[in-house]
């Protein structure tokens, strides 16, 4: 879940002043907070660009324009470098039993319509899954430089690192189980499809919780992230999308009783 700058730790406040807004440096900085070796990173990207590689296809994106986007409140702004991080989210939203493209629609109409109420111009994340797999554009634009592989919009979804990361919203509430299968698959489909178009090294997947105080992307949901970085990697690999099973439950109803207000109780142990 996206977070105003109201309740930022001062920390992330204190990591971006200190950066002075040099991707390079954020590099740095987080290798270290995400385990990454930064030579590793770099012989993963160098890698990505291999022209000789099979390359995947785009998955579909469900556009802002097909799900009837409202036009932004203020002027977007287009970052004209790659994204150096792809952060996931989940939206702590409900977790809905209905996996339709209907409802993954009426999600992209209610988060837009709520991060316009907090002043944010258009939908903070970039991109956005819904339970059943659905991949929906979010921040208008975000698909287009997507596809050109050299920009990226300014979104507003993990303060102090909005200048250098995609953002990504899962649709529900992670912290008892993980994702429903339906929709690790079409995470796995966008993640591997941005590391493809931004030569991203999978090792740059990141949970919201690696670079700010905060229970996103889930307690269930952040320790499988590794399984998600290595589906990306062999996806990139291979050029064909590779989805390990068995990720989450194989139906929508596992966790359908599970909200923001009563998880604790579900949490073993
Ligand atoms: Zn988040």
């Amino acid at each position: 879940m996206a977070h105003t700058p109201d309740t930022a730790p001062e920390h992330a406040l204190a990591r971006r002043t200190l950066l002075g807004g040099t991707g390079l440096a954020l590099a740095g900085t987080l290798a270290g907070c995400t385990g990454g070796e930064p030579e590793q990173d770099a012989a993963e990207g160098s890698d990505a660009q291999t022209e000789q590689r099979p390359r995947l296809p785009e998955p579909e994106i469900i556009t802002t324009a097909d799900w009837g986007a409202r036009t932004p409140a203020i002027h977007l702004h287009t970052l004209h470098e790659r994204p150096s991080y792809l952060v996931i989210h989940h939206t702590s939203t409900a977790n809905t039993t209905d996996g339709s493209r209907t409802a993954a629609v009426d999600l992209a109409q209610m988060v837009q319509r709520g991060h316009m109420e907090q002043s944010w111009g258009d939908t903070g994340q970039h991109f956005t899954v819904s339970r059943g797999g659905h991949v929906l554009e979010g921040r208008h634009g975000s698909r287009v430089a997507l596809n050109d592989g050299h920009t990226f919009m300014l979104g507003v979804h993990a303060l102090g690192f909005n200048a250098y990361a995609l953002g990504i919203e899962c649709e529900g509430l992670y912290m008892v189980n993980p994702p429903p299968q339906t929709l690790y698959e079409g995470l796995v489909h966008i993640c591997a499809y941005i590391c493809q178009q931004y030569a991203l090294p999978p090792s740059r997947i990141i949970g919201h919780r690696d670079v700010v105080k905060t229970s996103c992307c889930g307690d269930a949901f952040y320790p499988k992230l590794p399984i998600l970085r290595e589906d990306v990697r062999r996806s990139l690999e291979t050029g064909e999308y590779q989805v390990t099973p068995g990720f989450g439950p194989d139906n929508l109803v596992d966790d359908s009783e599970i909200t923001v207000n009563n998880y604790r109780d579900y949490v073993r142990g």
